[in-house]
């Protein structure tokens, strides 16, 4: 009995603890029960428990607890009273169990005093209160939660096809849709003041509408009660809630204009871009009245903001999309007139040949002329003059021409003319070579990096080209056909030298082929010149 001892945790518990054996003798008391009853623990120990229980209790105890007790092993929510030392009767309730403990079976008991179990009552409920509230709180924190990811998750998706669609109108339409599911909203509207009105008038030009409720797109709105009141309210960024248009303090006009509308209840965020006031974000409620959540307000801020956005970009493009046509407007004005200028610069590349052609050609021969062979010349020799080699040059008349107009006629003299110089043309390869009309029926052929070995060559291939032609000439003293006498002259270019020396030179060679009888090819050489 001595090992049986309580604990210090029950002995300051809030409620009484007593454990008693089979027979009610009573083993131990905790000092809650001692204090609330009155006695020391020497006072109760080793004593009946009879000596606590008031005459009612006593028999209670007898007849129903105690059989109880030892038939179940437990006895729940049992009420008795005790008696306290001063006599007086404490209700109480009791709560028992029974084990076998240290050989022996022993009955342990929690009291509750009545008047202590109504205060902790008292507290339960309110801690099953202050719990029910926290389990709201928690729910309704979950669900705000929840509302504020689906919003982002609204925005972010209205976002992206914002982004993706640059056309305004389908922006709209998809915001008023989203919208009106998403509050579960009757009427979402995009309202657009017109420009000229100072805000008195304006449409609807994009709406979500619920079954069953009408339309109000395209419908010109005036009202004249809006105006400059309204304008600057909304100009501030600022949002109308309202959840009774009745009572919202409206002017009779602006009133009567929802009204015509079925509106009841009404939330309207601004459309703004920058300071200026486009339109409006409406959302309608027509069957009843209805209370705005704060969750719902700032949706629709922060998508009239996003619209707003959507309203500036689609204004920016639609600058930049007349710039880029201008653009290209001017873009493709300037590629026609360039091509303008490049057939015009073709024509004058062509015009200019065909010029400098006609200068530099003999109209009757069409081989070079005089002007041609003097340019040519003068280039050849500071060429050759540089790089130090021989320039030969023939110069060619027809034998006994006078004769030959004489007997042919002037035209034939003409045609004659053309098939030599045509056939001595064909006589020169080499491109630095020219054959040129040097003057009536004289002809002159320069012939670079050549000496006079090469420039004998030519020249007797030209006395065969001609006589190829066999153009008959009746007239002529040494032939039966035209012939032609050449003078060659061959010089290194240098600073004592001149074209013009050389020019003299054939030309004195020439004289020399004459006078030794026509048909035939005189190299100049300075003896010869100061023999003849
Ligand atoms: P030679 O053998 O000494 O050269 O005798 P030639 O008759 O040819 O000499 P001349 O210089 O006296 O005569 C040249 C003639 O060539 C005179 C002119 O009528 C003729 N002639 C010059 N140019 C042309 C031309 O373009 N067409 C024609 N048909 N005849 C021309
Ligand atoms: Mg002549
Ligand atoms: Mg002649």
């Amino acid at each position: 009995m001595q090992t049986y001892q309580i604990d210090t945790l029950i002995d300051t518990a809030p409620c009484g603890f007593l454990a008693f054996n089979d027979n009610g003798t009573i083993l131990l008391a905790n000092l809650t029960l001692l204090e609330l009853l009155g006695y020391q623990m020497n006072g109760l120990q080793g004593r009946k428990i009879e000596v606590i229980l008031p005459i009612a209790s006593k028999i209670f105890y007898q007849t129903h607890f105690f059989p109880l007790l030892k038939l179940s092993g437990k006895a729940e929510e049992i009420y008795f009273s005790l008696r306290a030392s001063s006599g007086e009767h404490i209700p109480m309730l009791i709560n028992a169990v029974r084990r076998f403990k240290t050989g022996d079976f022993i009955n342990e008991c929690i009291l509750i005093p009545i008047q202590k179990r109504i205060q902790y009552e008292e507290e339960i409920l309110q801690a099953k209160k202050a719990a029910e509230k926290a389990i709201q709180a928690q729910k309704q924190a979950e669900k705000a939660l929840r509302q504020e990811y689906e919003k982002s998750v609204l925005l972010m998706q209205m976002n992206q096809r914002i982004c993706q669609s640059l056309d305004l109108a389908k922006i709209f339409s998809i915001a008023s849709e989203e919208i009106r599911q998403f509050i579960n909203a009757e009427r979402v509207g995009i309202f657009k003041f017109h420009r000229e009105g100072s805000f008195n008038s304006g449409e609807f030009v994009s709406e979500s509408v619920a079954e069953g409720f009408n339309s109000v797109m395209s419908i010109r709105i005036e009202d004249h009660c809006f105006g400059e009141k309204h304008a600057r309210y909304y100009q501030q960024g600022k949002i109308q809630v309202v959840e009774d248009i009745n009572k919202a303090g409206f002017q009779d006009c602006h009133r009567d204009l929802l009204a015509r509308f079925e509106i009841k209840t009404n939330l309207v965020a601004p459309l703004l871009k920058g300071e200026d006031l486009w339109g409006l974000l409406c959302v309608h409620q027509c069957s009843n009245y209805r209370v705005w959540q704060e969750v719902e307000i700032d949706l629709i801020k922060q998508i009239a903001d996003q619209l707003a956005i959507a309203i500036i970009q689609a204004d920016m493009i639609g600058q930049l999309q007349n710039e880029l046509a201008h653009r290209r407007k001017i873009e493709n004005r300037l590629k026609e007139s360039n091509q303008q200028l490049a057939f015009s610069n073709e024509e004058l590349a062509h015009a200019t040949s065909i010029l400098k052609r006609l200068v530099n050609t003999d109209g009757l021969t069409q081989i070079a002329n005089r002007r041609c062979f003097d340019d040519r010349l003068e280039q050849e020799w500071a060429r050759l003059y540089r790089s130090r080699q021989p320039l030969s040059l023939l110069l060619f008349d027809v034998d006994y021409f006078k004769r030959y107009n004489d007997l042919y006629g002037h035209q034939m003299g003409d045609e004659c003319l053309r098939q030599i110089a045509q056939a001595v043309q064909k006589m020169v390869y080499r491109s630095p070579d020219l054959v040129a009309r040097y003057g009536g029926e004289e002809f002159v052929v320069i012939v670079p990096d050549t000496d006079s070995q090469g420039a004998l060559t030519i020249a007797q291939r030209i006395h065969n080209a001609i006589k190829d032609l066999s153009v008959p000439h009746q007239g002529s003293k040494v032939s039966d056909l035209v012939t032609v006498s050449i003078g060659l002259a061959v010089g290194i270019p240098s600073s004592e030298y001149s074209p013009a020396v050389l020019i003299s030179q054939a030309d004195q060679a020439l004289y020399l082929a004459k006078q030794r009888g026509r048909n035939q090819s005189v190299l100049f050489s300075l003896e010869q010149s100061l023999q003849e």
